[in-house]
């Protein structure tokens, strides 16, 4: 597993007490987000000439890649589905799309934000490329929890609920602009930080989202168009009222914490549709709403989506 998934969507905390960055080789909390030089990595390992297009060579951990290659070059028996996209360890299904050169098919990866920084091998079939993974140097977060806060304990059925949505694959994208941001309220921890927790550094998790410091009650909109496939209330321990929506094509986007919601499962949303309310419901000391994009499952930095238009 990459990653404790009891630990990869709670939110939490709207206070930052204090954001430490690590900067020093001893305060890095494993082997695995050592840094090796770019320039190191580039001289010996320069991407290949490969029918596999990529949007970048250098990912950094949390950065979406899209991957593109051409019907042609899959060399494909007539109605044949497209082998799955293998990369670190996830299988990612291929949706066709027209290209200025012909029918072709596209993928999002994401790189995990606890991989290892270096090269690995992208593939598809019998094609194959790398990519080069590169830190991006997340902060650490200091906090102290009370005792009665300080666990990741869930409902009955609450991870295996959150899951089957994180893991929803459609097959028709509903987006096709940058997302917008979930509230307007100002950014209280960013994607990607470790925490020390009452001075203990908790070794799998890493904060899955964004949180936004929005007060009781505040609007929460939709980040992108897409069908709601979670809207829980009242159950869960851990995220509280949530909502998940499905953008299509694996790409799935989270609100947790929610004190109220106004969408219903299955319900098609609009972008900048209202879908609830900020609060501080499941494990959270602050009314805040944790922000979370995943594709196929793994958690990718929001910003970029919000940067970009995949
Ligand atoms: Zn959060």
């Amino acid at each position: 597993m990459l990653q404790n998934s009891k630990t990869a969507l709670s939110g939490l905390l709207p206070l930052v007490l204090s954001v430490l960055s690590l900067t020093s080789a001893g305060a890095a909390p494993s082997g695995g987000y050592s840094h090796k030089g770019a320039a190191e990595l580039a001289s010996t390992e320069a991407p290949e000439i490969s029918p596999l297009k990529l949007s970048t060579f250098r990912p950094k951990q949390g950065e979406v890649v899209e991957l593109t290659v051409l019907g042609k070059d899959l060399s494909l028996e007539p109605g044949a589905e497209p082998p799955a996209v293998e990369f670190l360890g996830n299988k990612y299904k291929l949706f066709a799309f027209d290209s200025d050169n012909g029918a072709a098919y596209r993928a999002l990866l994401t790189v995990p934000v606890v991989q290892k920084v270096g090269s690995t091998p992208v593939t598809v079939g019998a094609l194959s490329t790398r990519v080069i993974v590169m830190d991006a140097h997340y902060p650490v977060q200091r906090l102290s929890l009370p005792p009665s806060k300080n666990n990741f304990n869930m409902a009955k059925g609450e991870e295996e609920a959150v899951d089957k949505a994180k893991g929803t694959v459609s097959p028709v994208r509903h987006w096709s602009k940058n997302f917008n941001a979930p509230s307007k309220a100002r950014l209280s921890a960013g994607f990607g930080l470790r925490r020390i927790v009452n001075g203990k550094l908790l070794p799998d998790y890493f904060h899955s989202g964004l949180d936004y410091a929005g007060f009781q009650g505040s609007p929460i909109v939709a980040c992108a168009p897409g069908v709601v496939v979670l809207a829980s209330t009242g159950v869960f321990k851990l995220h509280g009222n949530t909502v998940a929506i499905d953008h299509g094509q694996g790409v799935v986007s989270f609100y947790i914490h929610m004190q109220k919601i106004n969408v219903k499962l299955g319900q098609k949303v609009d972008a900048g549709q209202l879908i609830g309310a900020v609060g501080q419901t499941g494990r959270a000391n602050g009314p805040h709403l944790h922000f979370s994009i995943y594709c196929n499952k793994v958690a990718s930095n929001p910003r970029q989506w919000y940067l970009k238009a995949f």
